[in-house]
């Protein structure tokens, strides 16, 4: 984030760096960095002089933690099926509806809301919001129980007649949809750097595994079979560093039409994750299938990245939209 807001002024690459090292290690932790950066965006992108000011010095210190609330029950990858209302009323916008699934949720002091106020027109009667937890009518619903990244809570949001400030409106009314999208472009590479490190860190746990476990008098990565897995392995991750880096300078040079390579960055970083984590299992054997080693919980960690900011299928149609328009 800028300095000027009261952040480090870092690089796009240098962010990505950083959630790549931290989930090497710990993808919940990876994914603070990056669910900061989703939630923040849309402030960053679209708010004005005094929003900025307002939120963006306490969410850059990590005083106060940011969520992105787009998805609902029953809008996902569809997100402009979403039901949630804004109303404006005098000075203010009523908000009801709920949002799913949401990183963060019920933590975050500043959460970035999307909701209709034109029901008619489909994505343009679409506009994004702050609102903080303590505005009244705003609750915490369901807390998920998730197969993987554990130490991040996920909820569902709930607006009750929730009050919102009309000066908490970001750009203007039917801006919402383009401040959603113009956010996620910019924070997949963030998701692609989280699979990366989670790739990484099973490779590293597997090369160290296979020296060390003997079988049939000798270390099992004297085997070629060994081997060969851990080359695909290591080149899958190399492919995967070279896009998410790609795109992070892009973004970094302030190059516009970087929507596809972040989709590309974003699938490609995820689907690896998922093979290596799952050939770091094979590699380590039933001690691979025990909570006893890591490589369990990495499989299950690099799952979501396949699932969110997006599937991998949605990645593929926009990747296809940029190809065939
Ligand atoms: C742990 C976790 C954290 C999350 N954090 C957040 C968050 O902070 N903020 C937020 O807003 N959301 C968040 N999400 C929501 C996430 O982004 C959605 O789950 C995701 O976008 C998919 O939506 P869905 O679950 O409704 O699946 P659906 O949209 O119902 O998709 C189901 C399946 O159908 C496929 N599919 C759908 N449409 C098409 C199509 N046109 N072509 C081909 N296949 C298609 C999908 O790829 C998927 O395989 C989170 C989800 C999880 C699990």
């Amino acid at each position: 984030m800028n300095s000027e807001y009261g952040g480090i002024g870092a690089s796009e690459l240098a962010i990505v760096m950083a959630i790549e090292e931290l989930s090497r290690h710990c993808a919940t932790t990876g994914l603070l960095l990056a669910v900061q950066q989703l939630g923040s965006t849309p402030v960053l992108l679209a708010g004005n002089e005094q929003q900025k000011r307002k939120y963006l010095p306490p969410l850059a210190s990590g005083e106060w933690m940011a969520a992105f609330g787009l998805t609902e029950a029953g809008s996902g990858s569809d997100a402009a099926a979403m039901r949630t209302v804004a109303v404006r009323e005098g000075d203010r916008y009523i908000l009801n509806g709920s949002k799913r699934f949401i990183t963060n949720g019920g933590l975050a002091q500043v959460n970035s809301i999307f909701a209709l106020t034109d029901p008619k027109i489909g994505t343009r009667g679409i506009s994004a919001f702050i609102v903080e937890k303590d505005f009244p009518g705003f609750s915490v619903g369901r807390i998920e129980d998730k197969m993987g990244i554990k130490g991040s809570q996920t909820a569902e949001l709930i607006f009750t007649d929730c009050e919102v400030p009309a000066e908490n409106l970001l750009g203007r009314e039917g801006d919402g949809f383009k401040i959603a999208m113009m956010t996620l472009d910019r924070t997949r590479p963030g998701i692609g750097a989280q699979a990366l490190g989670i790739a990484q860190g099973a490779l590293d746990l597997a090369v160290s595994y296979s020296k060390q476990r003997v079988q049939f008098g000798r270390p099992i990565a004297d085997n070629q079979g060994i081997q060969f897995m851990l080359a695909d392995m290591a080149t899958k991750i190399e492919a995967s560093r070279l896009l998410v880096y790609n795109v992070a300078e892009m973004i970094d040079r302030g190059e516009r039409d970087f929507s596809k390579y972040s989709a590309m960055a974003k699938m490609f970083a995820s689907d690896a994750a998922m093979e290596v984590t799952n050939d770091a299992i094979q590699i380590l054997g039933g001690y691979g299938y025990m909570k006893e080693y890591p490589a369990e919980r990495m499989m299950r960690d690099a799952k979501i990245t396949q699932i969110y900011e997006g599937t991998n299928q949605i990645q593929r149609l926009v990747i296809a939209r940029d190809l065939l328009e």
